[in-house]
């Protein structure tokens, strides 16, 4: 298959349309090293995690590089964020296993109990495009540490990375068999590793459809799952909070990375008191967003993945129009020049005056588009933000610490930020409520899913 440079919208390689034959292969070969690597003392896969996240290091500029191509993130985000994190997520795990404990429950004169936490076997991993490596490892890394032997498919959009992972693999000498990588089509590829008896535990990170399509399968088949899905996050800006803060921060959820991070905030909420304050000053940060050439050094915005994905995005310009929407920024292709002059790009683009019930405000787009709408009330506020069939996240702008407290614990989502946006810290749980998904990544929460508790129980 074609793989398509969105900055340029040319092709500039291909990629296997691996089937279920091989898929069948790399299952096989994973369950023959099941045994091995699941034996393997947890100081030696720390070992070998370790000369992956090493192997990382080695190739950072070049990872980078693939990744901006591949994505279409300027460069510079790539080189600051998903390769340092993807090399992190490999020594966050390499480290953490040297630390996991098991519980124990005295009965006192009766007897005790431990609990053995064993790997389950092969874990099928499967992500998206939007933060390849970043993500893809993300699970990767934990199934290892905990034993299991893995059978990992990248997004078909974005799969350079992952082919240099494999690279890396090769380079350091990697125990054949543990890590199979696979690329091709999620109906395809996707599936046939979803419905392969001998996947025990599904790792998925992408839409929420895709979500329910791999629940279908794996459900009857009792499979462990950890289903990462869409968001349709709010950002809600109280009159008291550090304005300077929340405006420079709000601009970044808005687009970072053209508004393709799960985290990304699109729903954002402004107390009334200085909402056309805050509306006039977003719109002057926004201009100054440049949308350029990925590998330039000016670009704040590159390109939006593919050209699908930009058609989506348009669409949902014109829907918001359509709503009622007042276009206050953007709401158009870029059109740049040179190798770019046939990319998807779109400027960052900002509504106001929708209704929250509107598709706009419901529905996730996943691009560079977010609304501005006024609210009055902290109650208010909090119905707005659990307004939609949406959990994963919700930033809170208040220098209140009190309402601060009451807008966390209350709204449905399983991760909240106050006063900050992706301040992460890995050994945190990572995952969303309602439509966004079932289950936790991150930390210890990462390693229990990918192991089975046993209760082993012994009489005195
Ligand atoms: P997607 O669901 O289209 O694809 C994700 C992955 O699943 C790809 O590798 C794809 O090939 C594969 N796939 C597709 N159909 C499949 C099937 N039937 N069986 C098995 N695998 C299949 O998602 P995407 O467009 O690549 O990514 C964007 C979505 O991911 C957005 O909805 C975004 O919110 C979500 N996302 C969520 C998180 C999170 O942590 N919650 C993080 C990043 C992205």
């Amino acid at each position: 298959m074609d793989n398509i440079n969105p900055a340029t919208g040319h092709a500039y390689g291909t990629i296997p349309r691996s089937d279920a034959q091989d898929v069948e292969a790399a299952v096989a070969a994973a369950k023959a090293a099941f045994p091995s690597w699941s034996t393997l003392p947890a100081a030696k896969r720390s070992e070998w995690l370790m000369k992956v996240a090493n192997g990382i290091e080695a190739r950072m500029e070049e990872l980078a590089l693939a990744e901006s191509t591949d994505n279409g993130k300027p460069l510079s985000l790539a080189r600051a964020v998903d390769i340092p994190r993807a090399r992190d997520n490999f020594k966050f795990y390499a480290t953490a296993i040297l630390h996991d404990a098991y519980e124990t429950h005295d009965m006192g004169i009766d007897g005790f109990n431990y609990t053995l936490r064993q790997p389950i076997g092969v874990a099928g991993c499967i992500s998206p495009w939007n933060l390849p490596l970043y993500l893809f490892s993300w699970k990767i890394a934990p199934a290892l540490a905990a034993g299991n032997t893995v059978v990992a498919k990248p997004s078909e959009v974005t799969p350079a990375t992952a082919y240099l992972l494999s690279k890396i693999l090769d380079e350091i000498d990697f125990p054949k068999g543990v890590l199979n990588l696979v690329h091709g089509l999620g109906a395809e590829t996707g599936a046939a590793i979803v419905e392969h008896s001998d996947t025990a535990v599904i790792s998925f990170t992408g839409g929420t459809a895709t979500g329910k399509a791999i629940s279908k399968v794996a459900a009857p088949m009792f499979k462990k799952l950890s289903l990462e899905l869409g968001g349709k996050n709010a950002n809600i800006i109280f009159d008291d909070c550090d304005f300077d803060e929340a405006l420079k921060t709000s601009v970044r959820s808005s687009f970072a990375n053209q508004g393709q991070i799960c985290l990304c905030g699109s729903r954002i909420y402004v107390q009334r008191g200085i909402y056309e304050k805050f509306k006039e000053a977003f719109i002057e940060r926004v201009k100054g967003l440049t949308v350029a050439d990925p590998l330039s050094d000016e670009a704040r915005m590159g390109a939006i993945v593919s050209e699908d994905h930009l058609n989506k995005v348009l669409s949902y310009i014109e829907l918001a129009k359509e709503e009622g929407g007042v276009l206050l920024h953007g709401g158009h292709k870029v059109e740049l020049e040179g190798r770019c002059k046939d990319g998807y790009f779109i400027a960052p683009t900002v509504f106001e005056n929708l209704p929250a019930t509107c598709r706009t405000n419901q529905e996730e787009i996943f691009g560079p588009l977010v609304t501005l709408t006024p609210f009055d009330t902290e109650e208010e506020a909090l119905a707005l933000a659990n307004g939609t069939a949406y959990g994963l996240a919700s930033t809170i702008w208040t220098t209140n610490l009190k309402v601060a407290h009451r807008m966390a614990a209350g709204i449905h989502a399983g991760i909240i930020w106050v006063n900050c946006w992706l301040l992460r810290d890995l050994r945190t749980p990572f995952g969303g409520v309602k439509q966004s998904g079932v289950g936790r990544e991150g930390g210890f929460e990462a390693l229990r899913f990918f192991t089975e508790p046993k209760n082993v129980c012994i009489k005195l």
